[in-house]
């Protein structure tokens, strides 16, 4: 009997009897009613009541230490997070995953994503025994696509109101495998901040690029600006700028800084779907768009993002002039606008074209109830795990 294929919660070629998507050409094998149909049809049926044969007792336990030697001679060297999820994801659609047992009916090993200390996933010299994914060199070049999505974050880890820089280090954490491209951390000391070794130890794990600075009030984010940028140039795809913000405010309600981040990172970082969409029309997106001119004294900027965290566009900003940043404290919040038009830039959430301020509670207020608003008219582009 063939298989039934339909459309469930937004996958297409949705199988009910084999519990799972047959993609591409297993599609048109899954409604074969000939010979190579019914083969297939057997080794999903396999799959999913757990009868796929597996490799012997004896040959699994030769491979599994075959593996941990080698793994051990590697110095017991992790894939990043990104690289053990992109090869979960590989398992999950293939047809040697024996589904019951989660583990490969080819070399018998399993298959566990969150086992990060022992596991055919986790491991840098595993390799899958049917060559669909291979050993992680990090030393090779990574490659980068259209689709690839690059971090680029200044921190100014200051000791003053304890918690607020790694407030913002959390709100990263938790979205790490959407940077899929380079992520780079900047971080600028001063006698009053942690040492950068801080920021790094509190970031172990999370695989990335690091720069150093001097902080320098005069110039704030400005001052990692042209590294930041520069160590993505010329790459394709798409890049993130934030910052980790409020670490001069303390953490009560009375404060607004704290929830303006949050809702920054959310919006910016938990709608995908929606960044994507409006970067095919523009060549950066933001929340809190002000389209005002003279919001910064002496700068010829005609808007800007409030909070200045946003999307870019690769392609748009390297056929500019992307260097071309005002040299003031400012410069980062109005970097945008040197570059692209009001028009050229979207916004996501809480445009403007009057001045207001964010800092005041009763402002912040009044974004409140429109964020609870928005939050619901767009759950359909809110992604869970981002693949
Ligand atoms: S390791 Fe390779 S053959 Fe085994 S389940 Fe994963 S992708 Fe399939």
């Amino acid at each position: 009997m063939i298989c039934t294929l339909i459309n469930k919660d937004g996958l297409e070629n949705y199988c009910e009897r084999h519990k799972r998507q047959h993609n591409g050409h297993y599609a048109s094998y899954a409604i074969d009613p000939g010979e190579k149909g019914e083969r297939f049809r057997k080794l999903w049926d396999q799959q999913t009541d757990g009868t796929l044969p597996m490799p012997s007792t004896v040959v699994r336990i030769k491979n599994y230490i075959a593996s941990l030697a080698e793994h051990v001679a590697n110095g017991g060297k992790l894939v990043p997070l990104d690289v053990r999820q992109d090869r979960a994801a590989i398992c999950e659609q293939c047809e040697y995953r024996n589904i019951k047992s989660n583990s490969c009916s080819l070399c018998g090993c399993q298959l566990n994503e969150e086992n990060v200390l022992g596991g055919k996933l986790a491991w840098a010299v595993s390799e899958c025994p049917a060559g669909k994914w291979s050993k992680h060199d990090d030393t090779a070049p990574k490659q980068y696509s259209d689709s690839s999505r690059h971090l680029l974050f200044h921190i100014w880890p200051r000791k003053t109101h304890a918690g607020t820089w790694q407030r913002n280090l959390d709100q990263l954490k938790i979205r790490w495998p959407l940077f899929t491209g380079k992520r780079v951390i900047a971080v600028a000391t001063s006698g009053d901040s942690h040492p950068f070794e801080a920021v790094q130890e509190y970031m172990h794990g999370y695989e990335c690029e690091w720069i150093q600075v001097d902080n320098k009030p005069e110039l704030r984010e400005v001052a990692t600006f042209a590294q930041l940028f520069g160590s993505v140039e010329n790459l394709p795809g798409y890049t993130f700028y934030g910052q980790a913000k409020g670490v001069t405010k303390p953490v009560n309600p009375g404060v607004s800084i704290h929830a303006w981040t949050t809702t920054m990172y959310e919006i910016l970082l938990d709608y995908w779907p929606l960044v994507e969409e409006a970067l095919k029309t523009h060549c950066t997106a933001g929340i809190f768009k002000k389209a005002v001119d003279g919001a910064f004294s002496g700068s010829r900027s005609t808007w800007h993002y409030s909070g200045s965290f946003c999307w870019f566009k690769n392609a748009e900003l390297w056929r500019r002039d992307w260097r071309a940043i005002e040299q003031v404290w400012f410069g980062i919040e109005s970097y945008p606008s040197m570059i692209f038009s009001r028009e050229e830039a979207a916004c996501l959430f809480y445009e403007s074209t009057k001045q207001f301020d964010l800092y005041r509670l009763h402002n912040w207020q009044r974004v409140e109830a429109e964020l609870k608003q928005w939050r619901k008219d767009h759950q359909q582009y809110r992604t869970g795990i981002i693949k």
